[in-house]
This record gives C-alpha cells, structure tokens and sequence, in this order.
C-alpha cells in the first residue's frame, strides 16, 4: 500500500508491481483527485492508465487514517473512505520536511522552509543564503536546485566582492518525468510542455533512474542533474 500519488508515490507502485506482477497486490491511494495532481489532466489520465494497466488498484479522494499492527506481523489499514485492508508494507510517499529544525523561527515559511528572494538570500538576514529544497521555493526537483545552486554561487561571490547580487532564480515549472514500471513504453511527463512517449520516459530516466551518475555525485564531480561541478 503506498500513500500519496506524487511521482515518487507513482514511479514506487509502478516498480513494485512490474516485480511482483501477479502475486502482490498493489494500492495507491492519493488524498486529492489522483496521481500526479501537478500535472496537466491529460498526463495524469495516462498515468493512471497505465498504473492500472499493471494491476494497481488507484483510490482517488482516499487516505489512511489508521494503521494497527497485527500479532502476525501484518497490517490493518483503516482507509477514509470506511475500508479495512490487510497489508504487508504501507509506505507513505508525501510530504517533504527540510531539515531546518536549527533555523530561527522568523526565516521559515509555513512549509518550514528558509523564505529567500529571486537571489537566493534570506529576506530576513542578508548574510544567509539557501538553496535546493531547504528554501522557500515553488519547484523542489533535481532539476529546479541546479539553476537555484548557480544563482547562489555566482551572488555569494559577488556580494563577498563587494558587489550587489546579480543572478536571479527563476521559479517556474520544470520539466517532470515520471517512469512507470520501467517498462519500454510506459511512463507519462512533461517535457517542455509536451507530453513525452513512453520509449523517450524509458530512455531519458526508466531504463537507469539517473543511478550511473551516482559514483561521479558521491566524488563531487557531477551535479545529480548530470552538470558539470
Ligand atoms: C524518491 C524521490 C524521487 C525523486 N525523483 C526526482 C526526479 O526524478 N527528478 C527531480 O528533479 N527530482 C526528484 N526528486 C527530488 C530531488 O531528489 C530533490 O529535490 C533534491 O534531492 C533536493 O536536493 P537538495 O540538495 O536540496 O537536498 P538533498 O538531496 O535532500 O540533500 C541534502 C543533504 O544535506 C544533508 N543535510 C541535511 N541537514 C543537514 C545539516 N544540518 N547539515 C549538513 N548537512 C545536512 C542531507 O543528509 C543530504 O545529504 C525526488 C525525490 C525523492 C524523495
């Protein structure tokens, strides 16, 4: 059972039920109107499509609203909308929590993330810089923090010369590719406005989920986005 239809929450049901097609059964349930709700309506009807096409149940407008633990080790889910299911694993796929418990109160956003301006500066000390999914952004990808890290570093040196920042950070949709089951032709996104197919999903993210960037990411020799340090 996953909760939440975000791309984490889809791309994780679609992985686990191509591995285990046939034998488990596999829900994910999303508290809103169904998976991938950032996304145009058209993307999130393939998605959705194709997770049911691997045998996912999708339960729209649905959350857990109580979890027990069996003696036997398994586990009773108590859904919103008066089901009881028996599950092996529940994994919760919302929600992102900065690790921002040591920043004074006064710099953080509802979200508790750092609020910074289009240079990436604390509106509340100038001093302080935050980027990536620390700060109070709309876009919190891979994707978003590379251009947020630039404007950073290039302003951070600036203002250390003695000048005014100069890069702004532009806040605005980034591209989102969701791999579904990692299948050939499966997966839905966005691609510059543009609904990709799924052999591009496959090429460009589901055949490798980005993992052979991870040696040159842990040497400090790539950005995860695959740029250059
Ligand atoms: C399952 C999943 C799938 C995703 N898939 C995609 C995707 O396909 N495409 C995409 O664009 N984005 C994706 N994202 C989002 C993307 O991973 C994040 O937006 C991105 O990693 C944020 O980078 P970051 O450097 O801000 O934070 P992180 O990658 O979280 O890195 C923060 C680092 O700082 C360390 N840290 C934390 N607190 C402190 C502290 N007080 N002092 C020092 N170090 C500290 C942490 O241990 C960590 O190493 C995904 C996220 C998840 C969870």
């Amino acid at each position: 059972m996953l909760s939440g239809g975000g791309p984490t929450g889809v791309e994780t049901a679609g992985e686990i039920a191509t591995l285990w097609k046939g034998q488990k059964k596999v829900y994910l349930l999303d508290s809103g109107a169904g998976p991938l709700p950032m996304l145009r309506e058209d993307v999130r009807r393939t998605a959705k499509k194709q997770l049911e096409s691997l045998g996912v149940v999708v339960k729209v407008n649905t959350r857990v609203v109580k979890e027990t633990k069996e003696q036997d080790g398994t586990l009773t889910l108590q859904l919103s909308n008066g089901e009881s299911i028996a599950a092996d694993l529940h994994i919760p796929t919302f929600g992102l929590s900065p690790n921002t418990a040591f920043v004074p109160a006064e710099m953080l956003d509802e979200t508790r993330s750092v609020k910074v301006d289009t240079h990436m500066r604390s509106t509340e000390y100038a001093n302080v810089w935050a980027a990536g999914d620390a700060a109070a952004v709309k876009r919190k990808t891979i994707v978003s923090g590379t251009p947020m890290m630039e404007a950073l570093v290039v302003n951070v040196v600036a203002v250390v010369e003695g000048k005014e920042p100069v890069k702004e950070y532009k806040d605005e949709p980034t591209p989102m590719i969701v791999p579904i089951g990692g299948g050939f032709a499966m997966g839905t996104g966005i691609l510059f406005g543009w609904k990709p197919w799924g052999l591009l999903v496959w090429l460009l993210k589901g055949r490798n989920f980005f993992i052979g960037n991870a040696p040159n990411v842990a040497l400090g020799k790539s950005l995860t986005s695959g740029g250059k340090v």
